[in-house]
């Protein structure tokens, strides 16, 4: 197990510009019932997809609210990664995936040997996050409530997979998922809570900057400021239809010959598919100038991948199956009216031809992203009501609120 240590300063006070000096008051009242409890946090990546980017900001942001929380980052041969990665697609509903003696094997020892890494008896709250470590706490005295966190989009799993893990599951004393149709129905309904992800707008991936430092990152991508943008970020993930991003690019250019795409994705630690995925959207890429492919790799972190939302037009989340969608979140927040298929945590996100538009297919999407690029006023305002849904729901600050009660209620 490996204790990730490098975190961003964080204060709460500083959010009072954004959410109102009553909120961080109320947070910091909440935060007195447990202040000096220590909270232990495990996932299976510290970097790259969505669990990584909320515990880096949430960790220190809990840390000034005088709560002790500590993130592990569980360790695994590649194989047991791609294993677990096997967990995620059944989850999010791959029927096809079968789950072998070996594997069960390989996922059960290295769980195992993660747990006995670890003295969980120094916390009093432990949160286990995803199927990776989701074992963990069948080779553990337990000492004090365990949560289990699940962040993909359980509405159809795979059966033999989810049967096996239930077993595991169950033992928690509480599960958070995204949203209501996530709980299965062979879970104790009142051991489960509804809790949405977040995202910070302080951090350097949604923080505000000078229109000349967006224009200085696009030319440094050789993106063009003065036509349009389209964007997806995603992981190289064949959940996150990039594909079908490319499809409705083409559509949109047929229309609109100016128009540019923007795939933004980052290599995830814990995603040894990734690397496959990114050479077949290469591929079906084929030598378009006007597509750029814009990666971890070549240096596109938090600030490039906030440039590029903060430079599109229109932004496209394609997935067909999202647990959340933080990047939906992240778009919202820089007042861009976000085109997504209609599934998992982008229905939570986009209100239908409010804050942008929920779609079925390739061919709907291609005709909003028209549409809003030919009517820049409604995009705009779209935009502005999408900032506002963020504000409301999907801020840090409410995320602490709802771990806070969570935690003193247990
Ligand atoms: N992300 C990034 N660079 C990329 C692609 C993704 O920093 O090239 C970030 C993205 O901004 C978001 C997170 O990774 O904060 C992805 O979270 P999300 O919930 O959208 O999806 P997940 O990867 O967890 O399935």
């Amino acid at each position: 197990m490996m204790k990730v240590t490098e975190f961003p300063d964080k204060r709460v006070e500083d959010y009072s510009s954004i959410v109102g000096k009553e909120i961080i008051e109320l947070l910091k009242e909440k935060a007195e019932k447990i202040r000096g409890s220590r909270v232990l946090n495990v996932n299976s990546t510290a970097y790259g997809g969505g669990v990584a980017e909320i515990l880096h900001n949430l960790v220190p942001l809990m840390w000034s609210l005088g709560i002790y929380v500590e993130w592990n980052v569980m360790e695994g041969s590649e194989e047991f990664f791609r294993i677990t990665k096997s967990f995620h697609n059944a989850l999010q509903g791959n029927t096809e995936l079968k789950l072998t003696d070996d594997m069960k094997e390989l996922y059960l020892e290295t769980n195992k040997i993660n747990a006995e890494a670890v003295d969980f008896s120094s916390f009093d709250y432990v949160i286990i996050h995803d199927p990776q470590p989701a074992a963990m706490i069948g080779f553990v005295k337990k000492t004090s409530p365990w949560v289990w966190r699940c962040h993909v989009d359980l509405s159809s799993p795979n059966m033999e997979f989810w049967s096996f893990l239930k077993k595991y599951v169950e033992q928690y004393d509480r599960y958070i998922f995204h949203m209501e149709e996530y709980i299965q129905k062979d879970l104790a309904r009142e051991k489960a809570i509804i809790m949405p992800p977040s995202i910070d707008p302080l951090s350097e991936k949604n923080m505000e900057f000078p229109e000349e430092e967006v224009e200085r990152i696009l030319e440094r991508f050789d993106v063009d400021p003065d036509r349009p943008i389209l964007t997806q970020v995603s992981r190289f993930d064949p959940w996150k239809g990039i594909f079908d991003v490319i499809d409705v690019y083409r559509l949109v250019k047929r229309q609109i010959p100016d128009v540019q795409l923007l795939l933004v994705g980052v290599m995830a630690a814990d995603d040894p598919e990734g690397w496959i995925y990114f050479e077949r959207t290469l591929r079906r890429i084929g030598e378009d100038p006007d597509v750029k492919v814009l990666t971890n790799l070549i240096g596109v972190h938090a600030r490039e991948v906030n440039a590029f939302q903060r430079a599109s037009d229109v932004v496209l989340q394609m997935s067909t199956r999202e647990g959340f969608g933080l990047t939906v979140s992240e778009a919202m927040w820089k007042e861009k009216p976000v085109i997504g298929r209609a599934v998992g945590g982008i229905r939570l996100q986009v209100i239908d031809g409010v804050t942008g538009f929920l779609v079925k297919d390739v061919e709907e999407a291609a005709e909003k992203a028209i549409y809003l690029l030919q009517h820049p006023e409604a995009s705009k305002e779209m935009g502005v009501k999408a900032r506002d849904r963020v504000k409301e729901n999907f801020l840090i600050t409410k995320h602490v609120e709802r771990y806070l009660d969570l935690l003193s209620s247990l």
